[in-house]
Formats: structure tokens, C-alpha cells, sequence
């Protein structure tokens, strides 16, 4: 069975309820939403070349899925939720697009075998994060960052979020693979486009050589980025 495949819902009268694709329209929504966020891969390309560059190996991926409120990648895709980024700003997007590539090179979209799952989830937030500071791409205000963990790797930042009075309040602003909505959840539309990879940690492997060498070839690259990308991971 496909990792999230659809879920049959019970209707009020204890019916079966199928979830719908998303219809024509929909359809059309989501090719227009394609096309602008080429167009913000380009922009983010010519304005930060290292990070530009590698936003051009995920593939966008806009869906109308009701297990996907927002966006999140798989190390191949980006999907994203086409509801949620027509409401965003083009600078929104653009950092969003910056902060999926940066999860791939740290390969977040692997299972960690730390306890805390959610302490997880912000410890790959804000290593993401510092990434964006350091490549000096414009920080939504909600965006996790913990200044006292500036340059930590993210073992130690998950572990020095255990002192953290209430986790909980942080919230990171993509979907994170274990959060991903699955059988049991209300499901209205299931977009056939919505077939997240099964994590791999070779493709992992190859986002941290690729954005390595990126880093090699820029001239501009701050040294601390070097630093981070070839530190040992521990998940
Ligand atoms: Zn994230």
C-alpha cells in the first residue's frame, strides 16, 4: 500500500464516503501556481546563487490534498498546498522554497530515532533557519530561531531544547514528515500528485555532496555554511 494512501470516510448516516480528486479548476489553480514558483526559483537563484541553486533539484510539486494544509518536501519534491501560497508574499515564498532545499541537505525527511519528535521538528527548523541567516534571505517573524543556539549543530540544539518551558508553543511553519496527516485523519480530496517518496538516506547523501559542492564552487559562500554542511549527522 502506497505510504499515504487515501483513507475511506464514514458519512453522517455511517455511509461510505470516498475523498474527491480536486476537480478542473482545481486542476488549472495548480498550473498557475507551478509557473509562479519558477518564477521564484529564478529570482532566488539570481539574488542567492548557492541556495538557488539548490532549489532547482526539488521538483514543485502545487497539490489540493486535504493532508497537506501547507508544504513539505520528500528529498525529491516540494509539495505545496496551492491555498496556502496564493496567500503568501513572493519574499514568504521565496523563503520557504530556501528552508524545503535546506531540510533536503540536512535530510530531515528521514525518521530520527530521538524520542522527541517534536523537539526534533524544531531542532531542523531552526538549523534551517540559521542556514537562511547566514545566506542572508529575508526571516518571517514566526520563523523558528533560537538565538542562544546560533552555529549549534542540531543534536545539541535538540538537547538544549529538553530546558525548553513549553515546546508545544513552537510550531514549525512547513509540514514535517511525521506530522504528515494519515489514515484515521478526515480526508475530503486526495490529489493523485501527493505521492511523497519512502525516505532515503542515499538521497540524503547526495543533497549534502550536491549542496558541498555548490558551496566549493561559490565564491561568496560564508565559511560558517562549509562548516555546517560538513559536520557529522546524527539523527
Ligand atoms: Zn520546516
Amino acid at each position: 500500500m502506497p505510504e499515504n494512501a487515501p483513507t475511506i470516510l464514514k458519512d453522517r448516516q455511517g455511509g461510505m464516503e470516498t475523498p474527491r480528486a480536486p476537480s478542473a479548476t482545481e486542476r488549472m489553480v495548480k498550473q498557475r501556481q507551478r509557473t509562479a514558483w519558477q518564477a521564484d526559483c529564478d529570482s532566488l537563484l539570481a539574488a542567492h546563487p548557492f541556495t538557488g541553486a539548490l532549489t532547482r533539484s526539488l521538483d514543485p510539486v502545487p497539490v489540493i490534498d486535504s493532508r497537506l494544509p501547507t508544504l513539505m518536501t520528500d528529498g525529491h519534491h516540494l509539495f505545496a498546498n496551492v491555498h496556502f501560497i496564493a496567500r503568501l508574499s513572493a519574499k514568504m515564498r521565496r523563503f520557504l522554497l530556501a528552508h524545503a532545499a535546506y531540510h533536503c541537505v540536512g535530510g530531515h525527511f528521514l525518521p530520527t530515532s530521538k524520542p522527541d519528535k517534536h523537539r526534533w521538528t524544531l531542532a531542523c527548523e531552526h538549523t534551517v533557519n540559521y542556514l537562511a541567516l547566514l545566506e542572508r534571505i529575508d526571516i518571517p517573524a514566526q520563523a523558528i530561531l533560537y538565538p542562544a543556539q546560533a552555529g549549534k549543530d542540531i543534536v545539541s540544539v535538540y538537547e538544549w531544547l529538553a530546558h525548553h518551558p513549553c515546546p508545544s508553543r513552537d510550531q514549525p511553519l512547513d509540514i514535517h514528515r511525521p506530522d504528515l496527516r494519515l489514515a484515521g485523519s478526515r480526508i475530503a480530496i486526495i490529489d493523485p500528485d501527493f505521492q511523497p517518496h519512502t525516505p532515503d538516506p542515499t538521497v540524503a547523501r547526495d543533497w549534502r555532496d550536491l549542496a558541498v559542492t555548490h558551496a566549493c564552487q561559490s565564491d561568496m559562500i560564508d565559511q560558517e555554511i562549509l562548516t555546517y554542511l560538513l559536520a557529522p549527522v546524527d539523527r
